[in-house]
């Protein structure tokens, strides 16, 4: 008897063992492998989304969304953002590249280029031309971005096989996230146009499916009345739809639901109204389902990649702010949007065939006259008369007011040219300035460029150091106090304090386990873990580490 079984199991042994080289030499003849790798990536940023969303939207959510994220998957409850500044363009591009604005070099959305004298965008590119749109907006493209993508790795990793897309409403989050290799990015224009468009970076015309999708009514569908997905009296999360603190629809007296977008699109931009709405991210969900089948993303073994960027939610954070019933209403949507995605991926790709990851490329600030009217200090930075001290300063120091080719996104840029033409110390320049904005209200420190990359051992300094770019960023930086704030109505982001650089991180799917962790994670810890559940190189200049708590192996 004992025998018997024996014999038994070494005939299965060997069956089985036959079985895997006939399998694995089979799939050698073909194509390279990525040996149990999911068949689908998708990378979701939610543009301006808080960690506290999740936690404060809860008992809204439904169980196929952020909810099913969690108990699938994995969440890392302490993930920030560990450079400044934290906008759009710089958390995109290190959420894909596994690295800072210290080495990828999308220092802001925009910034004063020192070698081409004038401000330049993110994404923008004059030698290409924009393709389904009669506008400049497809005049775009990720040369900016000066390091590699993990969808770049696993391109070069599958010898192009591997197919990568990149959608988004903005055209800085479609187009950075999915590096230089990608097949397309997508992005919307508005206007009275109101379809997705690329640029001839990536290919010479619309496919098929892109067009066919343009020629449907799905923009124009949403010309429709936004009003709260439950009853607004449910929505007990949010403060009173009535406030002071909005910024709302021109064409409309008060920020309140319901909206009638049929109504206020013409003055508000066309299709452009959409952006600002809930339904942006609808739009965006449709167009993402569209995608995996127009480009049969998932169909194969060889991992494919989406990267899928929700920007309506920042438009949405921008206007109305954080603590609104616009909010919360677009973040009810958008969980509706995610399960219908998943539940499509399920069946389109296959429960477990694929991978997710859902994080944000920045926070969003408490609206100031808020705070200020539940007693917690606040005080607005005056940036007129900020600059105006500044060239009053130069001019009474220096008798030229002109020394500084640009002051933006905090960071002096000095006129070095005519520094020397005019025979000046540039060392006395530049701490004449530093002494300068140090006296002005509301500032808190001012570095030299050489500051920064002195040993001085400091979280902030830490934070401005990984954003700065030797070659590309200005020669003085300073940093407001935290309550200091320079807009008055809504939400807003870009610095250094916990509520702009704390976002979620949730991982789901294949590779992934399931479980938490509070121990504090970086964005740029993104890449190199999806590079690890691929099994490829993580991006060229990562500076991230993997989470290992969360990889299934
Ligand atoms: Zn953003
Ligand atoms: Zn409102
Ligand atoms: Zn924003």
């Amino acid at each position: 008897m004992k025998q018997n079984t024996f014999i038994i199991l070494l005939c299965f042994a060997i069956l089985s063992c036959n079985a895997q080289k006939n399998f694995s030499s089979t799939n050698n003849q073909t194509r390279l492998t990525q040996s149990n790798s999911p068949k689908l990536v998708v990378g979701i940023v939610v543009d301006q989304m808080r960690y506290d969303y999740l936690t404060r939207f809860d008992s809204k959510f439904g169980e196929g969304g952020f909810k099913r994220m969690m108990r699938e998957g994995f969440n890392c409850k302490n993930n920030h953002f560990n450079y400044v500044p934290t906008y759009t363009g710089p958390g995109h591009a290190s959420v894909f590249t596994g690295t800072t604005p210290k080495y990828h070099g999308v220092i802001s959305n925009n910034w004063y280029s020192k070698t081409e004298k004038k401000v330049v965008y993110c994404a923008g590119d004059e030698n290409v031309k924009s393709i389904g749109t009669e506008s400049d907006a497809g005049k775009m493209s990720p040369h900016r971005m000066l390091t590699t993508s993990f969808a770049d790795e696993n391109k070069l990793f599958t010898q192009m096989r591997g197919k990568t897309i990149g959608i988004a409403i903005k055209d800085r989050g479609a187009i950075l996230p999915a590096g230089h290799t990608a097949d397309a990015a997508y992005w919307f224009y508005g206007k009275d146009e109101g379809h997705f468009i690329t640029s001839s970076f990536y290919r010479n015309d619309l496919p098929k499916w892109v067009n066919q999708f343009n020629d449907s009514d799905t923009a124009e569908s949403y010309f429709k009345v936004w009003d709260t997905h439950y009853d607004i009296k449910s929505y007990t999360e949010s403060g009173s739809d009535d406030n002071n603190f909005e910024g709302g629809f021109k064409g409309k007296e008060k920020a309140t639901f319901p909206y009638d977008l049929a109504k206020l699109k013409d003055k508000n931009g066309g299709f452009d109204i959409l952006k600002a709405t809930a339904y942006g991210n609808s739009l965006t969900t449709e167009f993402a389902i569209a995608s995996v089948k127009g480009e049969a993303l998932g169909k194969d073994s060889t991992t494919d990649i989406l990267t899928l960027s929700y920007s309506s939610t920042d438009y949405v954070g921008h206007n109305f702010g954080v603590n609104s019933k616009e909010v919360e209403d677009t973040y009810v949507r958008l969980d509706k949007d995610l399960e219908r995605f998943f539940e499509f991926l399920d069946t389109e790709v296959g429960v477990g065939e694929y991978t997710v990851f859902l994080t944000a490329d920045h926070g969003a600030t408490d609206v100031p006259g808020f705070l200020k009217e539940k007693k917690i200090p606040i005080n607005y930075f005056n940036s007129k008369k900020f600059n105006y001290h500044i060239e009053k300063s130069l001019i009474k120091l220096f008798g030229n007011k002109y020394l500084i080719s640009s002051n933006s996104n905090q960071q002096i840029f000095l006129n070095h040219e005519l520094i020397k033409k005019l025979n000046i110390s540039p060392k006395v320049v530049k701490q004449s300035i530093i002494d300068v904005i140090q006296s002005f209200p509301g500032i808190d420190n001012v570095y030299s460029s050489e500051q920064i990359f002195s040993e001085i051992d400091d979280h902030f300094i830490k934070l401005i150091r990984n954003g700065f770019n030797k070659n590309l960023s200005g020669d003085i930086v300073y940093t407001m106090m935290p309550n200091w704030v320079y807009y008055r109505k809504g939400s807003t982001h870009g610095r250094r304090f916990n509520q702009h650089t704390h976002v979620p991180l949730i991982l789901f799917g294949d590779g992934i386990k399931r479980g938490s962790i509070s121990r504090e994670t970086d964005v740029i810890d993104i890449a190199p873990t999806i590079a690890s559940v691929l099994g490829i190189s993580s991006p060229n200049a990562t500076t991230g580490k993997v989470i290992f708590e969360a990889i299934d192996d």
